[in-house]
């Protein structure tokens, strides 16, 4: 298999989610692999976002358990938290991590070359710090995402965006966060759980854009109850350093006085500078990898898989994509990525855990849909007195009885959703769900216990 006229089988680009998984399965079947890295092994997942991002939110959860204890009969001190310590400990857990895909890597026999590295052609990958070009039989771009900024925002070099927030020295008092996605709800959550006034500015007049409309509010109204400050339909229009932090004015004539400022208005695709243009890899929208269901770009040798193709940015998608490639262009297993019924959860507080259609997209999309919705006080917070509610949706075709979606706002939904992948990939049926039997006493027994359709939507013939 191996060709002698190139130096590597593999040379991949980014030691990710994506091209840590292909690196590893493609030197599996015997091909010599090479994998550059100019940050840190692991990636944004491990290094500077799922990982870290979940370790903070367990963090910030225990102000909620301190609280809820009360009602069980728990007396306890002041609870106190401490930044420097947590931020300690979850570096080291990282540094762990790290020390893990580096092993990984080197038991696979992978070389690992940390050097911002470039394509310089089609078989040709040039990097930078040991200033020497490379040849590959085939290249793989694995080079994530970075976060997007509107950089003519005057004052945009005081704000941080999720790449810093891990990072920061001590914890903001009062923190502004712009966005309405899931970066700016989960860290939302994060530090009105640990104890910072808390402000989200969105340009629009709901969170979450894209999820299930019921869901959005139900979610808003929870991190209102908690805490939360909200701003809607408005935006940063400068930012300047005063005397009391960082004054920031808005759109609507407001300003907002804090001591950091958050950016979360989205991702785009690493491909600047990368050299793509020298081989002649072809671009799309916002500079991202053009890629056929194979993963292939327009040029024979040169394949991208994960944040980089903007197709679905979540790790799980890209290390199936990065597993895929290696299957099919080194172990002579085609394979093609399901991007369909893909289960996600977004670890806001409450949590979301959600899979397939919305109760939106199922109208436009079906003639006949029953809609089966239940909001509830999980008992949970029965003794502790907490008024927050849980919400459950399970969304059926109404002609063919199956299941289009299911969408879980509150406690564990993250988990649930897994499972509830399992359901829809299978094609579960609502009889499906009615004749599982419930485990009970727990939240989840309402997906299999909703008998009746709390309301029916009917497409009118033309
Ligand atoms: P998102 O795409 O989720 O959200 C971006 C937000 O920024 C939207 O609310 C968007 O508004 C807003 N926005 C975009 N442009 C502007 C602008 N010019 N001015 C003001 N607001 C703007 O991106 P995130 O940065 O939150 O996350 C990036 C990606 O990371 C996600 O798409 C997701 O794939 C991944 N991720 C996944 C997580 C998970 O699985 N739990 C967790 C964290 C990240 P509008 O809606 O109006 O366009």
């Amino acid at each position: 298999m191996s060709d002698p006229r190139y130096d590597y089988d593999l040379f991949v680009i980014g030691a990710g989610s994506g091209g840590v998984r292909a690196a590893r399965i493609a030197a599996g079947y015997g091909a010599r692999v090479a994998i550059a890295e100019e940050h840190r092994v692991g990636g944004t997942c491990v290094i500077r976002g799922c990982v870290p991002k979940k370790l903070m939110v367990y963090a910030s959860q225990f102000s909620e358990a301190f609280e809820d204890a009360a009602g069980f009969g728990w007396s306890r001190p002041e609870a106190t938290f401490d930044w420097h310590k947590l931020i300690a400990s979850k570096d080291a857990e990282i540094d762990r991590l790290n020390g893990i895909y580096i092993r990984n890597l080197n038991n696979a026999g992978v070389e690992i070359v940390m050097s911002r590295a470039t394509v310089a052609g089609p078989h040709e990958v040039h990097l930078a710090m040991e200033n020497r070009t490379v040849t590959a039989r085939v290249i793989l771009i694995a080079t994530g995402g970075t976060p997007w900024l509107d950089m003519a925002l005057p004052g945009i070099e005081h704000i941080i965006t999720s790449n810093e927030v891990f990072y920061l020295k001590d914890q903001p008092k009062r923190i502004a966060i712009a966005g309405g996605g899931y970066i700016a709800v989960e860290f939302a959550g994060i530090f009105n759980g640990l104890g910072s006034e808390t402000t989200l500015v969105y340009r629009g007049d709901e969170i979450l854009r894209g999820f299930d409309d019921e869901v959005r509010t139900a979610l808003r109204e929870a991190m209102e109850a908690r805490g939360v400050k909200f701003v809607f339909n408005d935006i940063f229009t400068g930012i300047r350093k005063g005397p009391d932090g960082l004054s920031a004015s808005l759109k609507s004539g407001g300003t907002l006085t804090v001591d950091q400022i958050l950016f979360a208005t989205g991702r785009e695709p690493a491909t600047d500078g990368l050299g793509l243009e020298k081989a002649g890899v072809a671009l799309g929208l916002r500079g991202a990898i053009k890629v056929d269901s194979e993963s292939r770009t327009n040029v024979a040798s040169i394949y991208a898989v994960g944040d980089v193709t903007n197709r679905v940015n979540l790790t799980p998608v890209a290390i199936r994509e990065g597993h895929a490639f290696a299957d099919a262009v080194f172990g002579g297993k085609p394979t093609h990525v399901d991007h369909t019924l893909i289960p996600t959860a977004v670890f806001s507080q409450p949590e979301i855990g959600t899979v397939g259609f919305t109760e939106q997209e199922a109208a436009e999309a079906f003639d006949c849909v029953d809609v089966y919705s239940a909001s509830f006080r999980p008992m949970l917070y029965t003794l502790s007195g907490r008024q927050e509610k849980m919400l459950m949706k399970v969304l059926v075709d109404a002609e063919t009885d199956l299941v289009l979606g299911v969408h879980v706002l509150g406690h564990g939904a993250g988990e649930l959703a897994q499972v509830l992948g399992i359901a829809l990939k299978m094609r579960a049926t609502k009889a499906d769900f009615d004749a599982t039997m419930a485990v009970h006493p727990t939240a989840a027994e309402e997906l299999v216990t909703m008998r009746t359709p709390s309301r029916t939507l009917r497409r009118q013939a033309a």
